[in-house]
């Protein structure tokens, strides 16, 4: 099938048009119209080869909304016209035990990534969503819930499951005392999620401009992490830290905030961070942990869960052309939400 989308074709190049084919259905495949497409930090270190050299040209995108356009002979679970989604993973051994657990990003042999990654049965590398159309196994396609507001979804997929897994990892509940550092795509989403299951939560971030915002997605409030005061006074104060930074930074600092028994869990942060010191984390027994997205039955779960609890990412709904200007927004941080890409703005052409 022909396509077309934006991608990358060097490390320091813009994002421009690029045609390509989707494969041929496969007896499991779905072919998906893709409606949005949402805008995460990973796509702009991926495409600046911040992690790593990368297979140039590379359509970016894991946050993935749409509708279902055919389907391949065996597939069971969707049909023509139904809304459903993709997010940070098409591909899994689905042999080993990580697989079987439903926490395919675990995988012993390795999952295969949106885009940028060899297809498991061609080699070919995947390309993700800032494109008109996508062809994914029905194993990893997940369904959108009929009650959900499609255009506000797309995020759910990276920044919601990565930010959910954790809190149910770590138990997470009516009363537990989360904090979560950094408040853009995924900081903004651990909020709120945090606060749909109840938890006491509190953003934690360098300054309280952005606390009015916190508050509205359910925060308590800020805690300055420049105000020496304030910080030693949070002593203790939380059970779990979501640490949501995608750059390089210093987790010593957060570690006194911790309970006894308490966990830090970065999910934004890829590669080194400042050096810890083990002190904060011997006296009481604390932990520094890391989590990558999470299973599909999971984002299964964080699907529906949002149109459950009405927890919805806040977009900035941005046209496809547009997206070199919305990755140095990005770059610059300092949002406290989602850029998403109408992918009607894009022509078929
Ligand atoms: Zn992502
Ligand atoms: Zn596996």
């Amino acid at each position: 099938m022909k396509t077309v989308g934006y991608a990358a074709h060097s490390a320091d190049s813009a994002l421009v048009p690029y045609h390509f084919e989707r494969r041929d259905l496969r007896a499991n495949d779905v072919a998906i119209e893709i409606l949005y497409s949402g805008v995460c930090h990973s796509d702009l270190h991926t495409v600046n080869g911040d992690w790593g050299p990368q297979p140039y040209p590379l359509v970016p995108g894991h946050e993935i909304v749409g509708v279902v356009k055919s389907v391949g002979a065996d597939v069971k679970n969707y049909k023509v016209g139904d809304h459903v989604a993709v997010g940070c993973m098409v591909d899994s051994c689905q042999e080993c035990d990580q697989c079987h657990h439903h926490e395919e990003q675990y995988c012993r042999n390795g999952m295969t990534g949106t885009y940028g990654a060899p297809d498991r049965q061609t080699g070919d590398i995947t390309q993700g969503g800032y494109s008109k159309h996508i062809v994914v196994r029905e194993e990893f396609v997940l369904r959108i819930p009929d009650n959900m507001d499609i255009s506000k979804a797309a995020p759910i997929l990276c920044a919601g499951i990565t930010t959910f897994s954790p809190l149910r990892t770590w138990n997470v509940t009516k009363g537990t005392r989360v904090g979560v550092i950094g408040l853009g795509g995924l900081g903004h989403m651990a909020v709120k999620l945090a606060h749909a299951m109840g938890a006491e939560v509190t953003a934690i971030s360098r300054s309280k401009n952005k606390e009015k915002e916190a508050i509205a997605m359910g925060a308590k409030g800020i805690l300055a992490s420049t105000d020496a005061d304030a910080m030693a006074a949070a002593a203790n104060a939380f059970d779990i830290i979501i640490d949501t930074v995608p750059v390089k930074h210093d987790v010593t600092m957060y570690a006194p905030l911790l309970d006894v028994d308490g966990t830090i869990v970065i999910v934004g942060q890829v590669g080194p961070l400042e050096e810890p010191l083990t002190l904060p984390l011997i006296l009481g027994r604390r932990r520094i942990a890391g989590s990558l997205i999470g299973g599909i039955k999971e984002t299964q779960e964080v699907l529906d869960f949002c149109a459950e609890h009405n927890v919805y990412p806040d977009c900035e709904m941005i046209k496809m052309e547009d997206i070199n200007s919305a990755f140095e927004r990005l770059a610059q941080g300092d949002l406290a939400h989602r850029f998403v890409i109408d992918m009607s703005s894009l022509s078929a052409e």
